[in-house]
């Protein structure tokens, strides 16, 4: 029997990975063959863990042993039950606990944020984005410059021409230029579409010199990059929970507001009652008391299945940690990275940075003179990835669940459908 080479390199890769336990814990879509699927699209939709059934049957025992009875006496009582998330989301993105909060989902906790932090006044009334930004983000801003009848508020940064990725100097540079104007910086942390990800520290420290809030959308971030939002500074923040997170779709969202604003109870916000004093909230007073830190955003009582979900795969982080992900992680994309050179660059161009300071785990390959039968090819071949037109393939290989091996499987079939 003949070895490959190349499948024996990626082999003895995947035997030395400290976190190899962990793929046998999700559950791997099947392709055509019956084989496991390539699954390239955890930046999308992450894949299942095992345990989530569980987790959430748990809850539809409790409840239909305990009905109501269940806010207070449910193995995991769920009136405080969003609070049993709270620590490991923190973990997840660098944060403390009383910064972050699990609700709603990540488009609403924008405008929740954008309604609290983005307060155009005087001179200082615009919004940096990103051009090429998530159009829901896009969406959401433009929205609220309507909201305060803000006209020409948006600046939108651009790569230069012939570059697929934004210059950290030139964000530097346009936020600094906007000065006294500039009432809102708000960036992802990894843009959806390039892999790029930003320097969120420096973004952040630049708009705080020029008397600016800093939000970032970390959709395509948590979960993924090693994040510090506490020390970043960065005055709030709001992510997915379906992406790299796992918690299924339409999961529950998270939100981060910087402690120095926790205690800021007169910051305009909308309000709930999920957000009100937890010690009156049941008195069901007429005023409202927000609660300190992030939690005192929230607004109605949230979806214990949903939180279930989450809270399954956070078990799982929590175990696996984001360092030891993370380490994988830039390990396993360089090895992708790799392989995808050796098709040439006369067929294809990596527009994902190489920096591994500047991108998670996605690469995003652009094909050249690309035809939408060549993604149908490799799709039918077992690879689940994800196309973008007119000429992205965007793959993001997992730590948490995917090998050296689908790597060297995907680059494979990549260049033989090419
Ligand atoms: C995935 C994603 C969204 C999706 O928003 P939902 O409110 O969860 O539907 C929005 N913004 C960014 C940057 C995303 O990556």
């Amino acid at each position: 029997m003949s070895i490959d080479p190349e499948a024996e390199c990626a082999a003895s890769l995947d035997e030395a990975d400290s976190l190899k336990n962990f793929r046998g814990r999700f559950l791997i879509p099947k392709a055509a063959d019956g084989r496991d699927a390539i699954y390239l699209t955890g930046n999308s939709l992450g894949l299942q863990p095992k345990t989530t059934r569980a987790y959430i049957e748990a809850e539809l025992d409790d409840w239909a042993r305990l009905g109501v009875e269940g806010h207070l006496h449910a193995a995991h009582p769920w009136l405080p039950y969003h609070e049993f998330l709270t620590e490991k989301m923190a973990r997840v993105v660098g944060a403390k606990p009383i910064e972050t909060v699990v609700m709603n989902s990540l488009t609403v906790n924008l405008h929740l944020m954008l309604v609290s932090f983005y307060r155009p006044e005087g001179r200082r009334r615009k919004i940096i984005i990103e051009k090429g930004a998530f159009p829901s983000d896009r969406y959401a801003v433009e929205s609220q410059l309507k909201f305060h009848s803000v006209a020409d508020g948006l600046i939108e940064l651009a790569p230069r021409d012939g570059e697929a990725t934004l210059r950290t100097d030139d964000i530097l540079d346009a936020i600094e230029r906007t000065g006294d104007e500039l009432a809102l910086v708000m960036l992802g942390g990894v843009n959806y579409y390039t892999g790029q990800a930003f320097d969120i520290e420096a973004i952040t420290a630049a708009g705080h010199r020029a008397g600016a809030i800093v939000g970032f959308d970390l959709a395509h971030a948590a979960g993924n990059l090693e994040l510090r939002l506490h020390d970043s500074n960065a005055d709030f923040a709001v992510w997915c929970s379906y992406k790299y997170l796992n918690a299924g779709p339409g999961g529950i969202a998270g939100a981060f507001v910087h402690e120095r604003h926790a205690r800021d109870l007169e910051r305009p916000r909308f309000a709930g009652w999920w957000g009100h004093d937890k010690v009156t909230r049941f008195l069901m007073g007429r005023d409202f008391v927000p609660l300190e830190g992030a939690e005192g955003w929230q607004i109605s009582n949230p979806p214990i299945f949903q939180l279930a979900a989450l809270r399954a795969s956070l078990d799982i982080f929590d175990e696996a940690t984001m360092s030891a992900l993370r380490a994988k992680s830039e390990k396993l994309t360089a090895h992708l990275e790799r392989l995808l050179r050796e098709i040439g660059s006369d067929r294809i161009e990596i527009i994902t940075p190489t920096d591994p300071q500047q991108r998670g785990c996605q690469l995003s390959i652009r094909v050249k003179d690309a035809k939408r039968g060549l993604f149908d090819a490799i799709t039918c071949r077992g690879v689940i990835a994800d196309w973008r037109e007119p000429d992205v393939i965007r793959v993001a290989p997992v730590p948490l669940y995917n090998t050296f091996r689908d790597a060297e499987d995907f680059a494979k079939m990549l260049k033989e459908c090419l």
